[in-house]
């Protein structure tokens, strides 16, 4: 004996007789099928087939002698390998392949087959030998794995959960020869199931399954998700859950479905796995091991989708309005603008949106944005916009158009707010301003083309309600200098740059001079003068304001201090203080220092506030009013009417003077101006308050305001801003 080994044969020294009773005795030893087929009879029968053989197949010896290898062949076995097992052998050498064969009750098997042909001392073929396993569990632990991987790869790689679920299907649909076609339904909260891969299924089947409810009788999968249980059903035809659906699986020749729930931790079906055939067919253990398996490769791929998409969430949703973010925005924008289209960014902005918030709240102003955007997205029409919240109180949209139709698209934009906004039950009217940028006309970064849309929405504050601004040229320079500005205004905060003129305060009805207005002055060694509200704007932006401002209140008081030390007459002098100075802590604790630092009474100094002190805080306003009063400060109002809405609190501020905005005086030949000014003026009298008159320019204006009794006056008409060294000249002049 040569032991098990058939290589070992020496096939010289042995006739065919011998060697085929070798061959059994060496093949009923084998511990896997064993075949032998005798060439020299046509079609090559099987002369010999060992127990293993009965074992893997479910065939008797008996029934396979005489039969030809081809018999385990069937429907779903690969052409292409029995070629190569065919040129493998007509070649002499060992043909080995997996290939997939038949059991005799149809259970088709994965065999690892080796045919090898054995040839006398004349090299004439005298027998071939198959040696085969079933290797189905292997190649299901293999496609497992590799679906594992496949899965991992998808989670890393960041697929769509629709691939890495077809993926799924595909990878069964193999292990399944049979014509399986596989179904993944994910299992909506309201328990409708949607389709989520199901390619090799039919259209018209999928169309007609997606959205059903679950339910016992909604086929296979719909009553797998119902019951929780896994819903093997072998014929369709005779299945109570399918009786709903006969037409359609009949037309589609669907015959058998077997269904699998996938069941997350909280015990809730998120999904079901489906396997469709085109012939009854009952589940094998083998079959349902690998199911078993599969479906948690499903559950996990849906987990990670749902992580991702709260990743997602975070990154590109804003969590007030549950729009979409400015990172999404750009993001989808970058996408666009690959493509060179014409048509616009916009920023859109509800005006008076702080009173909004101040109003309502935050939680409200993302409320009327999202309601905003959904009335612009129908506005839109069939126009793809992008849409997103922009930052607190605005949207950004970028929409595809032609460069003509821009201003119509804006107009009908703008009619997202004809209807009013409901916030917390009430009626909100509000008006929209837009800025907006031709994609056509300007390029450059996502981030530039925000930018000059930024620019263009600041320029809408110019007008006052609704408004349409387009970026131009021109505001790209306005920029350029103010950002010049803001540099030499910082150097010049530090080099002290900033001087003082004095405009006096007249008594109108004797012409005489009562005190002085001082006004910053600012001849920037690299711009030359700037103009007082252009630098004062940009020192409050910078937060310099209150720099700027001590600087002023140092050389009043500096004036002072030398007048009284030449014991010239006193005069009182208004500064003009910033809401933002105005409400710096310590605000008035610094200006008791100052004062008594120069020995000045502090009766010499005005503030003079802007009348929107009030409208920030007025419980603070008053209390600072009421502490500065209390230290001998006195304050005024300066462009009082302006606002208008001041008229409903001033009563309540302790300020001791009221300046009526310029606007007033230049318009007095209007019955209307004139009636505003005289009511100012004597509500400034029942309150005890003194009222100046601004900008006054012509003798007619100065004969109203006589007639108005109006106290003092202010303007051209008397005197304009002069330097230190004119006052002076005209304080001698007057022999003050
Ligand atoms: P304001 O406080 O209303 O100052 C009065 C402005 O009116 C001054 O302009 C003055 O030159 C101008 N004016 C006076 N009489 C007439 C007139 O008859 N006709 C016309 N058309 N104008 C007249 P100015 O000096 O250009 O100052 C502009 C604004 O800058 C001031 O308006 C004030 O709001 C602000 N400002 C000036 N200095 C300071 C400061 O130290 N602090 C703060 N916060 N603001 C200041
Ligand atoms: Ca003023
Ligand atoms: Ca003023």
């Amino acid at each position: 004996m040569n032991g098990a080994n058939g290589a070992m044969i020496d096939t010289k020294k042995i006739d065919k007789e011998d060697l085929f009773v070798w061959l059994c005795h060496i093949g009923s030893q084998f511990n896997s099928a064993f075949l032998i087929t005798d060439p020299d009879f046509p079609n090559e029968p099987i002369v010999f087939a060992n127990e293993k053989f009965t074992e893997i197949t479910g065939y008797t010896e008996q029934e396979v002698l005489g039969e030809t290898n081809h018999f385990l062949n069937g429907k779903d076995t690969c052409l292409n390998t029995l070629v190569q097992i065919a040129e493998s052998i007509k070649n002499d050498a060992i043909a080995k392949v997996e290939i997939l064969h038949y059991k005799k009750d149809g259970t088709p098997f994965w065999n690892d087959l080796v045919i090898q042909a054995l040839h006398n001392e004349e090299q004439k073929n005298i027998y071939n030998i198959a040696i085969f396993s079933d290797i189905t569990r292997e190649k299901q632990q293999e496609a497992i794995v590799l679906l594992q991987q496949e899965i991992y790869k998808g989670i890393e790689k960041g697929y769509a959960l629709s691939i890495s679920l077809q993926k799924i299907c595909d990878m069964t649909e193999t292990f399944f020869p049979a014509g399986a076609k596989c179904s993944i339904l994910q299992i909506a909260n309201d328990e409708t199931m949607r389709i989520a891969a199901a390619k090799s299924l039919p259209t018209e089947f999928n169309e007609i399954v997606h959205g059903l409810s679950i339910g016992t009788n909604m086929g296979s999968c719909g009553n797998a998700a119902y019951t929780k249980r896994n819903v093997i059903v072998d014929d369709i035809q005779h299945a109570e859950c399918w009786k709903d659906f006969r037409e359609i699986t009949e037309k589609h020749h669907l015959k058998a479905c077997w269904s699998f729930p996938v069941i997350n931790h909280e015990n809730c079906v998120i999904a079901t796995f489906g396997i469709y055939f085109s012939e009854k067919r009952k589940a094998k253990e083998l079959e349902l091991e690998f199911i078993r398996k599969v479906t948690p490769l499903v559950l996990l791929a849906l987990k990670n989708a749902e992580n991702q998409e709260k990743i997602l969430n975070l990154a590109y949703i804003d969590p007030f309005s549950k729009l979409t973010n400015y990172n999404y925005f750009l993001s989808e924008f970058e996408e666009m603008m690959s493509d060179k289209p014409s048509g616009f960014l916009l920023l859109i902005q509800p005006s008076g949106y702080t009173n909004i918030v101040d109003s309502y709240g935050k939680k409200q102003l993302a409320s009327l944005l999202s309601q905003l955007s959904g009335r612009i997205r129908k506005l839109a029409h069939k126009m793809e916009i992008i849409i997103s919240r922009s930052s607190e109180a605005s949207l950004i949209i970028a929409g595809e158009c032609e460069e003509e139709d821009i201003p119509l698209c804006m107009s009908r934009f703008l009619q997202a707010a004809k209807d009013p906004i409901i916030l917390d039950g009430m009626e909100l009217f509000i008006s929209l301003r837009i800025g907006v940028v031709s994609l056509s006309k300007y390029s450059g970064s996502s981030g530039d083309i925000v930018r000059l849309a930024d620019i263009a929405l600041t320029r809408t504050k110019l007008q006052a309600g609704e408004s349409v601004v387009f970026y131009e040229d021109r505001f790209g320079t306005e920029i350029q200098e103010k950002m010049a500005i803001q540099n030499a205004l910082i150097y010049a905060i530090k080099n002290k740059e900033f001087y003082v003129h004095f405009q006096p305060k007249v008594n109108v009805q004797t012409g005489l001079i009562e005190s002085f207005e001082a006004l910053a002055r600012w001849d920037s060694s690299s711009l030359g003068s700037v103009r007082p509200d252009v630098f004062i704007h940009e020192a409050e932006s910078l937060g310099k304001i209150q720099e700027l401002e001590i600087q002023i209140i140092e050389q009043v008081l500096s004036w002072l201090v030398r007048r009284k030390a030449e014991k010239l007459q006193l005069f009182k002098i208004s500064v003009n203080i910033s809401t933002n100075h105005f409400y710096v802590p310590n605000f008035v604790k610094n200006l008791v220092r100052m004062v008594s630092d120069h020995g000045i009474d502090p009766k010499y100094i005005c503030l003079e506030l802007t009348e929107s002190i009030g409208l920030f805080d007025l419980a603070t306003a008053r209390k600072i009013l009421t502490d500065l009063n209390k230290h001998g400060f006195v304050s005024s109002v300066d462009d009082f009417g302006k606002g208008f809405s001041s008229l409903s609190y001033i009563h309540q501020l302790p300020v001791s003077e009221i300046k009526i905005d310029r606007s007033f005086i230049s318009n007095l030949e209007e019955p209307g101006a004139k009636v505003i000014v005289e009511t100012i003026i004597q509500l400034a009298k029942s309150m005890k308050m003194s009222s100046v008159a601004e900008g006054i320019e012509t003798e007619e204006q100065l004969k109203v305001l006589k007639q108005l009794q109006c106290p003092i006056g202010q303007g051209f008409y008397y005197y304009k801003p002069m330097s230190l060294d004119e006052i002076d000249a005209i304080l001698r002049a007057q022999d003050y």
